[in-house]
């Protein structure tokens, strides 16, 4: 059972700013807002353990208890039939992007700079020690449900061209708290990662008349080597050029431009197979601490009909160093094939 809660008005003013870099029109954030003096950076202590963390963070759940802790009221909320709420969307308390009704452009000398506007939001499941190895399916299926709720709402928006589903799971990803949380960033440019796989799957149609996501499909499933997992509407494999070791997308099997048009079917297979994959993750790769980024078309009202939706799963092996930094070029330790085989035994 869901409810769309009425939306509340915000008067904050915009703590974040997009600057683009003149030279390769990557855009950052810098959010204000969400730090720091110079000196906070300097003062930072060494990073405890997960499980020292862990511990602590049950103690002091910002998400177990959510309007305890005084979190912005629910954009979204699912009760279970006892009632009880099982999931609930609401604003981040530090938002990387401020909600304002126009984003104004500033051009300051030679530099371009946007306001931060946009969305960002949490997605909180309602046990603190269940993520999504240990939901059912139908929890997991929840999740996806409420990603395809708050897209349909936030791609209204004015000013919103991107919507971008991500979930960081274990402190080397970079999450904060452990209680199992997604984030959404509705935002109002198309970053360079999404463009440049928008431009490259349509020069790949103009080309071939084919959707190269959808040639990848026929072609691992054909060749088996990099399959992970598969059902009836969903594939999960080793990319080809993985980036780093474990390496899975998950993609419908069906041509599909816009994940916010997933049927309620195909919700419950993507929760099937993101459960089983990331149930590998857990029980095979110890819990290995991963970043999940959700790619579908931009909601700008251009064409993106050659796109195909997909999800992409990343453990943290390896930190970005010199040369990846320097390249672009990351170092995956092992081949994609021997990784997939790996995962797909039980
Ligand atoms: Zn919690
Ligand atoms: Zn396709």
């Amino acid at each position: 059972m869901k409810k769309t809660k009425s939306k509340s008005k915000s008067k904050t003013k915009p703590v974040s700013q997009l600057r683009q870099d003149i030279v390769t029109g990557d855009w950052v954030i810098i959010a204000t807002g969400r730090s720091k003096k110079p000196n906070d950076f300097i003062k930072e202590k060494p990073q405890k353990t997960d499980q020292d963390s862990s511990q602590s963070q049950l103690e002091n759940c910002p998400f177990c208890y959510p309007t305890i802790e005084k979190q912005k009221p629910d954009t979204l909320i699912y009760y279970k039939k006892d009632k009880e709420w099982s999931l609930r969307v609401f604003p981040n308390k530090f938002p990387a992007l401020t909600r304002k009704q126009k984003t104004k452009e500033y051009n300051r000398g030679i530099y371009l700079s946007l306001d931060g506007t946009g969305f960002h939001e949490v997605i909180v499941t309602r046990d603190h020690e269940r993520g999504v190895p240990q939901l059912l399916k139908e929890e997991v299926a929840e999740v996806i449900d409420s990603f395809k709720t708050r897209y349909l709402d936030l791609m209204k928006k004015r000013g919103v061209k991107y919507i971008l589903f991500i979930e960081n799971h274990g402190e080397k990803s970079g999450a904060s708290v452990v209680h199992p949380h997604w984030q959404i960033f509705a935002i109002p440019v198309i970053s360079p990662g999404v463009r440049l796989e928008l431009e490259g799957s349509k020069r790949y149609q103009d080309a071939n008349k084919t959707c190269v996501y959808c040639d990848m499909i026929e072609q691992e499933i054909k060749t088996k080597k990099r399959i992970v997992a598969k059902n009836r509407s969903f594939v999960a494999f080793c990319p080809y050029a993985s980036r780093s070791a474990f390496e899975v997308w998950i993609l419908p099997r069906v041509h599909q431009p816009y994940f916010e048009r997933i049927s309620e079917t195909q919700e419950l297979e993507a929760a099937a197979i993101l459960k089983k994959v990331l149930e590998r993750y857990y029980h095979k790769l110890n819990d290995i601490p991963y970043n999940m980024y959700l790619h579908t078309s931009p909601c700008n009202g251009e064409d993106y009909r050659h796109y195909h939706w997909h999800i992409e799963l990343l453990p943290k092996t390896s930190i970005w160093a010199g040369f990846e930094l320097g390249t672009g070029i990351e170092i995956s330790t092992i081949e994609p094939q021997k990784a997939a085989q790996f995962l797909k035994k039980s």
